[in-house]
């Protein structure tokens, strides 16, 4: 039962980290500002909404530099840039999209969606045609009621629109229509959001657009403040009131809704003016990341869903994820103003974005992990990831992946356009840090010149020249990072008081022409453990996580020298925990930062680190890393200096490391998952519908090689063990704890109770009996069943051969 991707996972409300201590958001700005008159470019007419705290820039206003245009131009030689040519979602000549004739969904607008910005930031004539040709075919299959696009869309969500795959196209038309002034598109998208109005409840409360109508939320109320009608402020009111509730309990699982719709009710207080919807998001950002995201990089373990038990860095994030956190924490610094989100959003750019990408920018894949010592293209099957399918190696992945090679493209054009914002005051605010140039207009009309010097995040300090035509007054907001406690700032030369952070300095002043800023953030080394995660610790410096450096083998399997299909393998060994204590010491190497800095020759930065080798840490028979065990671990190895280097570098890496001592605690080999047979149906254990949830029934299936037809027996002592299921996490036992003949067989959270330990007792001939201490019974399948999906039961132990077992 593999999961499809395309089908929204139906994992129910899911309570967010029961027993997650319920931590403090922080100082931050939370409270929505006061309601503003006007927003540039309308006149007076905004009046029902908020103002952002800061204002995104038009396109094309920043001119990357540095190693940031080095990405960018990794990126349009690369995947992203020639998807076309690759992806069968693309073709021109057949996609729905231009012929509405046939159908389409969310790839096209994914690629579109990044390629649009790609294209401008990296000033390519060509690539903003090839995007144009696709837009003019696109506004073309406008109908007369304001629907476009493939017909069959109009009537695929339970005979009404399904909506979610326009909205990415929607932010596509969008970028484009700022940075060309197309005027097509503003009458486009009203006419098409005013056909959304249109529409009942059913299209806004079910499936994947439930979930995620933040998006298009974004697009209404900037629509609203170009042109303010109405029925646009009755279309945002349904989105939030219809739409899936992220106010309070996750709504869902799915680690890409989560990542887009955690953001939805502080864009719905624009709207509302409620500090509440605001603090909303920001509780479960902290809910969320302290549950599910116990290790550095700033992701969360969620390689589907996010599941309770499965929160060790060996999980992933998948690629889509990353790049929707991102923009996540970029929307929430424009509309709060708060600079935690840009903190947030520079640790996944500059840790988990490259890290989800091949060194050349070539291929993606499907999730990236804290902790990944193998990249093969083989689908695991004792339940280590939540999906079936192989999600690691590098590759175009088309059909295998499909949302992620479609949907990275807007991570760091968003970015580059992110790294500058205006001020409601005529003002402007750097609120990420790379090389960069800003050219835009200040203080009502002036139009002056930023030019942005530095090596961030390898080198912490920042300088920037002002070039203006005459001498103007305007404030210069400049973000200190949260890691940063004694920040330094000159304007030409004289100090300048600048607070520790998460803040934002505000420089007030008039700029002459050839005006010098020098910020210098001094970065320190930092240990952080992770109570979550068993003790074990990450080493960050700045806003750069460091990772073990393992050698790495890559081997072509397949594609071309376009779009290759690499495996990683370790050529070195990885299994170590630092040393309690002991010495970190950081090197960088001298002359400018390359290109490409994210990858192990180019980076400029390491760090020695004293380490100790556990042996008994080791990666399974499918190549996955085995979990954390507690630290410190027992390791009598002797110390040995090993290298780190910034994640963003590593495509196989630790950074998540156990503490490693003489005197820890003794690491316990990882029992093998393995496959429970019946001698009567053949047929092997297995886990209901591959239901995650307690109670759900233990049947008999066909071995198709799922998760949950793995199981380890974990030695509980005097002979009983738990039984664990691999994709649920959970163990078996008896329902209700019932002792009685028939009673059926579930999975449950290992709570300790008795009907969850279970004796193998030899039948001879290699079989067994599984008998449960509660009961005194032994496991059985019901009425003897050969099928498929028969319930297991307990039964008193009378001879027949569906009570007798084999592993598989
Ligand atoms: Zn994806």
């Amino acid at each position: 039962m593999p999961i499809n991707r395309r089908h929204l996972l139906r994992t129910g409300t899911l309570a967010l980290g029961a027993g997650a201590p319920l931590m403090n958001t922080g100082p931050v700005a939370a409270a929505p500002r006061a309601a503003a008159a006007t927003s540039p470019g309308t006149a007076g007419a905004a009046a029902e909404v908020t103002a952002d705290a800061f204002l995104r820039l038009k396109p094309g206003s920043i001119v990357p530099r540095g190693w940031l245009a080095g990405q960018l131009r990794l990126q349009l030689d690369g995947l992203c840039g020639r998807l076309t040519e690759k992806s069968h979602f693309l073709d021109f000549a057949t996609s729905g999209w231009v012929h509405p004739e046939n159908n389409a969904w969310e790839e096209l607008p994914y690629w579109l969606r990044g390629y649009v910005p790609l294209s401008v930031a990296t000033r390519d004539t060509a690539a903003l045609d090839r995007a144009r040709r696709w837009i003019d075919a696109i506004l073309t299959t406008q109908q007369s009621d304001g629907f476009f696009g493939p017909r069959a869309l109009r009537t695929a969500l339970n005979g009404g629109p399904d909506f979610w795959p326009f909205l990415p196209l929607l932010q596509a038309l969008r970028s484009f229509e700022e940075f060309t002034g197309d005027t097509r598109v503003v009458p486009f998208l009203t006419r098409f959001l005013r056909y959304m109005n249109t529409q009942g409840k059913g299209a806004f409360d079910t499936s994947w657009v439930s979930q995620r109508w933040g998006d298009c939320m974004d697009i209404a109320l900037w629509l609203y403040r170009r042109t303010p009608e109405p029925f646009l402020l009755d279309l945002v009111d349904k989105m939030h009131t219809w739409g899936a509730d992220w106010t309070g309990a996750l709504p869902n699982a799915h680690n890409v809704n989560i990542a887009q719709g955690f953001r939805e009710p502080a864009q719905y207080a624009q709207r509302s003016g409620s500090a509440d919807h605001t603090r909303a998001s920001y509780r479960t950002y902290t809910e969320l990341l302290a549950a599910h995201g116990q290790f550095a990089g700033g992701g969360f373990a969620g390689d589907e869903n996010i599941r309770p038990g499965f929160g060790d860095p060996r999980q992933g994030f998948e690629t889509c994820g990353v790049v929707e956190f991102m923009a996540s924490h970029e929307l929430l610094t424009r509309v709060t103003g708060d600079p935690l989100w840009a903190d947030r959003c520079e640790e996944l750019a500059f840790n988990m974005l490259p890290a989800s990408l091949d060194p050349d920018g070539k291929g993606v894949h499907y999730v990236t992990s804290a902790n990944s010592v193998d990249l093969d293209n083989s689908r695991k099957t004792q339940g280590q990831f939540q999906n079936g399918f192989a999600m690691q190696s590098f590759q175009p992945g088309i059909d295998q992946y499909r949302c992620c090679p479609h949907n990275y493209g807007m991570g760091w054009p968003y970015f580059a356009e992110e790294l500058w914002l205006g001020t409601p005051d005529g003002g402007l605010a750097a609120a990420m840090y790379a090389a960069c140039q800003v050219t835009t207009e200040v203080a009502g009309g002036t139009s002056v010149t930023v030019t942005e010097t530095t090596d961030y995040p390898f080198g912490e300090t920042v300088d920037f020249t002002v070039s203006t035509p005459r001498s103007v007054r305007f404030p210069l907001l400049l973000r200190i990072p949260g890691w940063c406690a004694a920040p330094r700032l000159q304007v030409n030369g004289k100090s300048v008081p600048a607070r520790s952070g998460p803040a934002f300095v505000r420089v007030d002043r008039t700029w002459a022409d050839g005006d010098r800023v020098s910020l210098r953030l001094p970065q320190s080394t930092t240990v952080h453990t992770w109570p979550g995660n068993r003790d074990s610790v990450s080493v960050s410096h700045g806003p750069l996580t460091y990772a073990l450096r393992i050698g790495e083998r890559y081997v072509r399997y397949g594609g071309d020298t376009t779009f290759p299909e690499y495996e990683v393998h370790a050529t070195t060994p990885w299994n170590y925990g630092l040393v309690p204590g002991g010495g970190l010491v950081v090197k960088r190497a001298s002359g400018p930062v390359s290109a490409n800095p994210f990858t192990q020759s180019a980076t400029p930065v390491s760090i020695t680190a004293d380490a100790r080798r556990v042996p008994e840490w080791i990666a399974d028979d499918e190549h996955v890393v085995a979990p954390l065990q507690q630290s410190p671990a027992r390791s009598a190895g002797a110390v040995e200096q090993v290298t780190l280097i910034p994640m963003g570098a590593a495509r196989l890496r630790i950074a998540s490391f156990p503490t490693a001592s003489p005197d820890g605690t003794p690491w316990q080999p990882e029992a093998p998952y393995r496959r429970i047979r019946n001698k009567h149906s053949g047929k092997v254990l297995a886990v209901d519908g591959m239901s995650t949830e307690n109670s759900a029934h233990v049947v008999q299936f066909d071995n198709s090689g799922t998760g949950d037809h793995a199981w380890q027996v974990v030695g509980r002592g005097d002979g009983w063990s738990l039984i664990r299921n691999g994709h649920s996490g959970k163990v078996l036992g008896v329902d209700l704890m019932s002792t009685q003949n028939s009673a059926h067989v579930v999975q449950f959270e290992d709570n300790g109770t008795d009907d969850h330990l279970w004796q193998f007792v030899d039948a001879g001939s290699g079989w067994f009996l599984i008998r449960n201490k509660h009961s005194g019974k032994v496991l059985g399948v019901d009425g003897m069943s050969t099928q498929n999906s028969a319930h297991v039961v307990q039964f008193e132990d009378n001879g027949t051969d569906d009570h007798l077992w084999q592993f598989a």
